[in-house]
C-alpha cells in the first residue's frame, strides 16, 4: 500500500520549481507517493516528472476534473470527443512519468449541474471510458472514477451509484475512487460504501469534512479505515487538503476554497502522514482479535 499526498498541499504552480517543492515536501513528510493535478495534460512533461520523482525515490499518480468544454458526458458529440482526447493525452503522460493511476472526475465536468444527467450523456461517457480503458490497460495505467458530491457532478454521488455506472462502462480496467470528504456529505456511513465497492475500489482520497487538518472535522475515519482493512484494500491512500494559503487559479476556485485552514504545508503533511499510517496500523491489529 502506498501512502500519498496531493500536490496542492505544497504548491499551486506545477512548473519545474513547483514540482520540486511538491516532490521535496512529499518526501520530507514521509509519504511514498505524490498525486499531481493534471490541470493541462497538453502542457505536462511526463518524462521530466518521471525523472524528478525517480531521483527522489517516490511514486506519482495523477488526477483531474474535466471542465465544461471537455465534458465526457455531454450530449454534444464534439465536446465529449474533446474530453476523450484530453484523457487520451492524460493517460499517455501518466504512463510516460511512470505512474500507474489516473483518477478524479474523468467521466463528467467537475461542476454544479443545474439538471440531472441524460441517458444519452451517460451513454456517451460510458462508451468513451470503455475505449479509454483499453488505452489505459495497454499503457499500464488504472483509471478510477472519483465519486464526488452533488455539487461537483450529476452522474453518481455514492459508491453504489458509481458501481451502477461502472456496469454501464463494462470495462475491467475502469474502477472506483472514493474520497472521505465527499462520502461524508452523501453516503449513509463510512463503512458500507467501502464494503460495497470491494475490489472495484482502486484509489482513495483522505480528506476531512472541511478539507483541513485530519481529525478536526466530522469524518468518521475509524469506520472508513476498518472498511479498507475488511476488503483487503491495497491501492494508494492519498491525503487531500486545500487552503487559501496555497492557490491554484483553476482548482481552488472550482472547489470553493475560500478559507485559510492551514498555513504550514510541511506541518500539515507530516501530521497527515502520521494520522493515516496510525489508522492503518490500528486496523491491521483487528485481525488478531
Ligand atoms: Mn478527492
Amino acid at each position: 500500500m502506498q501512502i500519498g499526498v496531493h500536490g496542492l498541499v505544497f504548491t499551486g504552480e506545477f512548473d519545474e520549481a513547483g514540482l520540486r517543492a511538491a516532490i521535496t515536501g512529499t518526501q520530507q513528510a514521509g509519504f511514498d507517493l505524490l498525486e499531481l493535478p493534471l490541470m493541462d495534460p497538453y502542457a505536462f512533461d511526463g518524462a521530466l516528472v518521471g525523472r524528478m520523482v525517480d531521483d527522489h525515490g517516490i511514486a506519482m499518480t495523477a488526477s483531474l476534473g474535466l471542465d465544461a468544454a471537455h465534458d465526457l458526458s455531454s450530449e454534444d458529440a464534439a465536446v465529449s470527443r474533446k474530453g476523450e482526447s484530453l484523457l487520451e493525452r492524460a493517460i499517455d503522460v501518466v504512463a510516460e512519468a511512470g505512474g500507474e493511476h489516473l483518477c478524479g472526475v474523468i467521466y463528467s465536468a467537475m461542476q454544479k449541474y443545474m439538471v440531472p444527467p441524460t441517458e444519452a450523456g451517460r451513454a456517451a461517457s460510458a462508451a468513451a471510458l470503455a475505449r479509454l480503458g483499453d488505452r489505459a490497460q495497454a499503457a499500464g495505467v488504472t483509471l478510477s472514477l472519483e465519486i464526488v458530491n452533488r455539487y461537483e457532478t450529476n452522474i453518481a454521488n455514492t459508491a453504489r451509484g458509481g458501481l451502477r455506472f461502472l456496469e454501464q462502462v463494462g470495462h475491467d480496467d475502469v474502477h472506483l475512487h472514493l474520497d472521505t470528504y465527499h462520502m461524508n456529505i452523501e453516503e449513509s456511513g463510512m463503512l458500507e460504501p467501502v464494503l460495497d465497492a470491494g475490489d472495484r475500489l482502486r484509489y482513495v482520497h483522505i480528506g476531512e469534512s472541511h478539507r483541513g487538518y485530519l481529525g478536526t472535522g466530522s469524518v468518521d475515519f475509524g469506520s472508513f479505515f476498518r472498511g479498507l482493512a475488511r476488503v483487503g484494500y491495497d491501492g494508494p491512500v492519498v491525503f487531500e487538503s486545500f487552503s487559501s494559503a496555497v492557490v491554484s487559479e483553476s482548482l481552488s476556485n472550482t472547489l470553493g476554497i475560500w478559507r485559510n485552514l492551514w498555513d504550514d504545508s510541511a506541518d500539515l503533511a507530516a501530521h497527515a502522514n502520521r494520522f493515516i499510517r496510525d489508522q492503518l496500523r490500528a486496523v491491521e491489529t483487528i485481525a488478531l482479535h
